[in-house]
């Protein structure tokens, strides 16, 4: 059977169209994947941001194998599990956010926190800076940046919500008083990614913004939602990014690293005075809480707490950091990014990568990457190595 034929006769991959180069993976292990073809690629992008233990790991398999034996689904409604009340009981412990809804990916949890701030409040209109990424939803769209997020495609469907401008790299007095200006009392919610912004641009920004965000919506009534939907974990070399400035938001999203890459998993979660503001809230997955999933996600959770992650973090940053000195790059936590003066070529990008054994995915004038946290040093260079010479 040839599948890249088939795959190309029948299959939708994201933001492309049919027919679009892709490369076959017959398995992944540590941090490597191998391909059908029988080459071996070390993968820079952690699939994207959720692969923090690295592939096929034998606590996480374990985790997924006992579960399957006892139950791999019900329903949520009406009933419940110990893996999913576990999962609540530690995701609340670890952010001080009591009340946690399940989702089943990171754009619904940022539709549930939506839904959760129009609830809680009363009010729809949302605030949120440019350079956002939020998910694919109408929700979500609608507070992704509106030039390179997809606003022109379905603009007339989106919401009208309030932008600020892209939040700065260092401290600016004129972009706090920008904030002061558009945090208004009306507003149901202001909503950001905490210090990193990731598919929008991966751009990283001041903590004093998130501080100031924190002050005037406490100060008007107003929640803040933190999408730590990619910068949970650890990756931004604080377990969530709200912890560079501080902050508690009201509400959180989380996915992505959640379970360890291995299964799609979101969580919601707010304080408990938001949650007694909401009542009954309507939203209900059919998968809501899956055992496999949230199983799995306590075992990733286990191997979070085990592993030296902070120093494992500290490290890849310090690599990176050296290795892409003399580009125009920038490092935060286990983050690098080289910015080009133009829109690269990614099929060109793809090929000198994979030549140096190393599977990247740049999008826009980004060349970057957030390995897997037990990446080893003489692979990291690798992937150092394919990002430098994939931008000369
Ligand atoms: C990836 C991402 C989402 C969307 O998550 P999906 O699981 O792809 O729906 C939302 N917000 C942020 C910050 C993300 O990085």
């Amino acid at each position: 059977m040839d599948i890249l034929a088939l795959d190309r006769e029948h299959v939708w991959h994201p933001y492309a169209a049919p027919g679009t180069l892709v490369h076959q993976v017959v398995g992944a292990k540590g941090v490597r994947l191998t391909l059908a073809d029988g080459r071996e690629l070390i993968d820079g992008m952690s699939s994207w941001w959720a692969a923090i233990h690295g592939y096929n790991h034998p606590r996480l398999n374990q985790a997924l194998r006992s579960q399957l034996d006892s139950m791999a689904h019900v329903m949520f409604g009406g009933l419940t599990h110990e893996p999913a009340v576990r999962l609540a009981q530690r995701l609340a412990a670890m952010t001080g956010l009591e009340k946690v809804f399940l989702a089943d990916s990171g754009s619904v949890s940022v539709e549930v926190a939506i839904k959760m701030a129009m609830q809680a409040t009363g009010r729809s209109r949302l605030m949120t800076v440019r350079g956002g990424y939020h998910g694919d939803t109408f929700g979500a769209m609608a507070v992704c940046d509106p030039v390179n997020g997809m606003h022109h495609l379905f603009a007339g469907a989106l919401p009208q919500h309030v932008f600020a401008g892209l939040p700065p790299a260092e401290h600016d007095e004129a972009y706090l008083d920008e904030l002061d200006r558009l945090v208004t009392p009306d507003l149901a919610a202001v909503i950001v990614e905490p210090i990193v912004q990731g598919a929008g641009g991966m751009r990283f920004y001041h903590p004093g913004v998130l501080r100031r965000l924190r002050e005037l919506t406490a100060a008007r009534g107003v929640l803040l939602i933190a999408d730590e939907i990619a910068t949970g974990f650890g990756r931004t070399g604080e377990l969530f990014g709200c912890d560079h400035a501080g902050i508690r938001p009201d509400i959180m999203c989380l996915g992505k690293a959640l379970t360890g890459g291995y299964m799609t998993l979101a969580a919601t979660l707010c304080t408990a005075e938001v949650a007694s503001r909401i009542g009954v809230l309507m939203h209900g997955p059919t998968y809501m809480g899956n055992p496999l999933a949230t199983a799995v996600a306590n075992a990733s959770l286990d191997l979070l707490e085990e592993r030296p992650w902070r120093e494992e973090v500290r490290q890849i940053g310090n690599v990176l950091r050296e290795g892409l000195a003399g580009r125009d790059s920038r490092v935060m936590g286990a983050i690098g990014v080289i910015e080009m003066p133009e829109p690269v070529d990614v099929a060109k990008v793809q090929r000198i990568a994979m030549e140096c054994g190393v599977w990247l995915r740049p999008f826009g004038r980004l060349i970057y990457t957030m390995p897997p946290y037990g990446i080893s040093r003489q692979d990291l260079s690798a992937v150092v190595e394919a990002m430098v010479r994939a931008s000369a």
